[in-house]
C-alpha cells in the first residue's frame, strides 16, 4: 500500500480518463479507474479511495445511484464524492448533490483548476442546497430513480422471455436431432449384432484378430453413440419436464444386484472393490424401475470412474418407514465444495471434453457432464433429493465422495425440476 491519496474516477469516456488520471498523477495522487458504475463499487470496496471523481451518465449504475449505494456502506460515509459531469441542465446539480455526492464539477475539465479543486473536496468542502431546493429535487431524484428501475424490469422481462423462447428452440432442436440419430444408430446398432451373430463373419473373427479388433471396436463405439444420445434425450425431456414417470412397484434388491453384476467386469478389471449387501434394500418400493436403474447407474459408474485402481466403493441402504437413503460412497479423487452444486447442472463437467476417446468407466473417463443432472431429474420426479458430501478434491489423498439419495418409498410424483443451461 503506498501513502499517496489515492482517489477513484468513475467514467467510461477513455478520453476524459486518460486527461483526468495525468493531471491528477501529475499533481502527486494516486488514481485508479473504472469505466462501470457496478466495477467502481467494487473498486472502491478494495482500493477504499480517499476521494471518488464521478461520471454520472454511466453505462449500467448512474453515478448518482453508485454515489447512493456507497452511502449505505458505513466505509464510505464521509468520502467525498464529486461529480464530473457534461450534465448541465437545470435541476441536474441539485439532484446530483441529493444522491450522496458532495461536489458538482463541470465539463469540460479544465486541467489548471482540478488539483485545486479537488484538494479543497479533500480538505472538506462541501456543496449544499437550500430546504426548498432539497425538497424538489429528493422528489426528483425518487421519481429518476423509480423510473429507471420500471425501464429495468420491462427489459429484464423481455429478454427473459426472449431467453425462454431461444431455450425452448433449442431443446427442439436438442430433441429433434437425438431423435433423427438414434433411428438410424439402431439400424446400425441392429446389423452390427447380426454380424457378430453370423456364422461366416464369426468363422472370419475366430481366425482374424485384425477383424476381430475391428468388429468390436465398431460395435463399442456405436453402443457409446447410442449411449450419448440416450443421455441427451433423456437430459433433454427432464430439462423441458416432458419425462413421464412409468410407475410400478420394483424389488430394488433385484435392481442393485443385476446393476452391481453389470460392472463386474470393471470391477475385476480396474481391481476395485465393492461392498453391496442385498439385504439392506427394499425388496418392494414405487417408482419407474428404467429411469431409478439410470440414475443408479450413473451414480456407481461415476463413483467407478472417478476411483483410482483398487479403491473402493460401497453401497448402502437404509429404510424407515415411508423413506429409503441410499449412499454410493468412493475412495477417489473427490469434489471441490465449490463445484458441490454445480455439478448437478446440465453440461458441467471437470472433464476436458475435447479427451473424450476414453471409455466411460476408465479411471477419469469421458463423459458430458450430463449423468447427474439427469440423476436430479429422475431422483427428483420421483419425490426424492439427491446430494453429495467430500471434504474436496485431491488426486493424491484420494478423499473420496458420498453421493446420498432419499426416496419415498411411494413415489410422490413430482413434476421435475427445470434444468437450465448455464
Ligand atoms: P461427467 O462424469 O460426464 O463429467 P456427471 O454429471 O456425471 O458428468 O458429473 C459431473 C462432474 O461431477 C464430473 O465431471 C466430476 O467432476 C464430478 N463427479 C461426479 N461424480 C463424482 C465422483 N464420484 N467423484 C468425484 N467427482 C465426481
Amino acid at each position: 500500500m503506498t501513502d499517496k491519496t489515492t482517489i477513484l474516477y468513475i467514467e467510461d469516456d477513455p478520453g476524459s480518463q486518460v486527461l483526468v488520471q495525468r493531471t491528477l498523477l501529475h499533481a502527486g495522487y494516486r488514481v485508479v479507474v473504472a469505466s462501470r458504475g457496478i466495477e467502481g463499487l467494487d473498486l472502491a470496496a478494495k482500493e477504499l479511495p480517499d476521494l471518488i471523481l464521478m461520471d454520472i451518465n454511466l453505462p449500467d449504475l448512474s453515478g448518482r445511484e453508485v454515489t447512493t449505494r456507497l452511502r449505505s456502506d458505513s466505509r464510505f460515509r464521509s468520502v467525498p464524492v464529486v461529480a464530473l459531469t457534461a450534465q448541465a441542465q437545470a435541476g441536474e446539480r441539485e439532484k446530483t448533490l441529493v444522491a450522496g455526492l458532495t461536489g458538482y464539477l463541470t465539463k469540460p475539465i479544465d486541467v489548471d483548476r482540478l488539483p485545486e479543486q479537488v484538494a479543497t473536496f479533500l480538505a472538506g468542502r462541501k456543496e449544499s442546497l437550500s430546504v426548498e431546493a432539497l425538497a424538489e429535487a429528493q422528489a426528483a431524484y425518487n421519481q429518476e430513480l423509480v423510473n429507471r428501475l420500471e425501464s429495468k424490469i420491462r427489459e429484464l422481462e423481455r429478454n427473459y422471455s426472449e431467453l425462454r423462447r431461444l431455450d425452448k428452440i433449442k431443446e427442439d432442436f436438442i430433441q429433434l436431432a437425438a431423435h433423427e440419430l438414434r433411428t438410424p444408430m439402431t439400424t446400425i446398432y441392429g446389423y452390427g449384432r447380426l454380424l457378430q451373430e453370423s456364422p461366416i463373419i464369426r468363422k472370419i473373427r475366430d481366425e482374424s484378430t485384425e477383424v476381430q479388433i475391428f468388429l468390436d471396436g465398431l460395435i463399442e463405439s456405436i453402443e457409446r453413440m447410442t449411449g450419448v444420445i440416450n443421455e441427451i434425450l433423456t437430459i433433454s425431456r427432464i430439462a423441458t419436464g416432458r419425462v413421464e414417470l412409468s410407475v410400478g412397484p420394483i424389488n430394488a434388491v433385484r435392481m442393485m444386484d443385476k446393476l452391481v453384476q453389470g460392472f463386474q467386469p470393471v470391477i475385476q478389471q480396474r481391481r476395485l472393490v465393492m461392498e453391496f449387501d442385498p439385504k439392506q434394500w427394499p425388496a418392494l418400493m414405487q417408482g419407474d424401475s428404467d429411469l431409478l436403474a439410470l440414475a443408479f447407474t450413473n451414480l456407481v459408474g461415476n463413483a467407478i470412474k472417478y476411483t483410482p485402481d483398487g479403491g473402493t466403493i460401497s453401497l448402502t441402504a437404509q429404510q424407515t418407514n415411508h423413506t429409503v437413503t441410499v449412499a454410493i460412497k468412493d475412495s477417489g479423487i473427490g469434489i471441490d465444495k465449490a463445484d458441490q452444486t454445480r455439478i448437478f447442472e446440465q453440461f458441467f463437467t471437470t472433464n476436458n471434453t475435447q479427451l473424450h476417446s476414453t471409455s466411460k468407466t476408465a479411471f477419469r473417463g469421458g463423459g458430458l457432464g450430463l449423468g447427474l443432472a439427469i440423476c436430479r431429474g429422475i431422483i427428483e420426479a420421483h419425490g426424492g433429493r439427491i446430494w453429495v458430501e467430500s471434504e474436496g478434491r485431491d488426486e493424491t489423498r484420494n478423499p473420496g465422495s458420498t453421493f446420498w439419495v432419499e426416496l419415498p418409498l411411494q413415489a410422490r410424483i413430482m413434476s421435475p425440476r427445470r434444468v437450465v443451461t448455464a
